[in-house]
């Protein structure tokens, strides 16, 4: 990354503010109206042309869902019921003043973030947060295309905080794991599942680096 961002001279490119307007030109390209941090130029707008316009703003169109946008409108109240990618700091500083309960939708890596972000701050700060996660497809048993393919089920929170631990920097614990044996302990699974199939194992022991348990045993960077 670093000797990429040297390559094409990212420093040299950078230009700060908020985009308030693109336009196309007459010519081809197009102006982009940015204003620039308060005190950073002489004047309030500055104007660029470029050829392309590259618009990475992010999620500026927010959408909730119809019963949580009801809410709002109905209590006028936009701290409690919060999307995730609103600045929604306000909510993690009530929980340190007084307890209360979070209710998370949703089960991708935003929620396991911000499920992440309660529990460290909840076991950091000894906090009493309740939290309640809703999924839409939680299943509670083994499931997955195939025999070979199988999740246990039932352990999607676990999964979701691995995931953003992983995620956020923190390392896997790595030791040697021998690949035949992880594949004869998927056979016996498989042989279990399946009593009809035949399910035999080749191949020498072979030892790699990994993580020995199922799900991965994480320590802080
Ligand atoms: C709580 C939370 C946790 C998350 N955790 C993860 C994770 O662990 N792993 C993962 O892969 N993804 C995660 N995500 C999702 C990830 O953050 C987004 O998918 C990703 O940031 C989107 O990148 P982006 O470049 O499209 O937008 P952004 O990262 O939102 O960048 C948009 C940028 O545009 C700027 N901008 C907006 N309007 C203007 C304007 N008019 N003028 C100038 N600049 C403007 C904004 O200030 C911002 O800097 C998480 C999201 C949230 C909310």
């Amino acid at each position: 990354m670093e000797r990429e961002y040297h390559r094409i001279g990212y420093q040299q490119c950078v230009r700060k503010g908020q985009v308030r307007m693109v336009r196309r030109r007459y010519g081809g390209g197009y102006f982009t109206i940015l204003t620039p941090p308060a005190g950073a130029a002489p004047t309030r707008r500055i104007a660029y042309r470029s050829q392309f316009v590259h618009v990475a703003l992010g999620y500026p169109g927010l959408k909730l869902l119809p019963d949580l946008q009801r809410f709002r409108e109905q209590h006028r109240d936009p701290g409690r019921v919060v999307n995730a990618y609103e600045p929604h700091e306000h909510v993690y500083d009530q929980l340190v003043r007084r307890p209360g309960t979070v209710i998370i939708r949703g089960g991708g890596i935003v929620a396991s973030r911000v499920l992440q972000r309660l529990i460290d701050d909840r076991d950091r700060l000894r906090l009493q947060t309740r939290i309640l996660h809703i999924f839409r497809t939680y299943t509670a048993g083994s499931h997955g295309p195939s025999i070979f393919m199988r999740r246990k089920g039932g352990r999607l929170v676990e999964d979701l905080l691995s995931l953003a631990r992983i995620d956020g920097g923190l390392m896997l614990q790595m030791s040697p794991v021998d690949l035949r044996e992880i594949a004869v302990q998927a056979a016996d699974r498989a042989r279990l599942t399946a009593p009809g199939l035949t399910v035999r194992v080749e191949g020498v022991p072979t030892t790699v680096p990994g993580t020995a348990s199922g799900s991965p045993r994480c320590s802080p960077t």
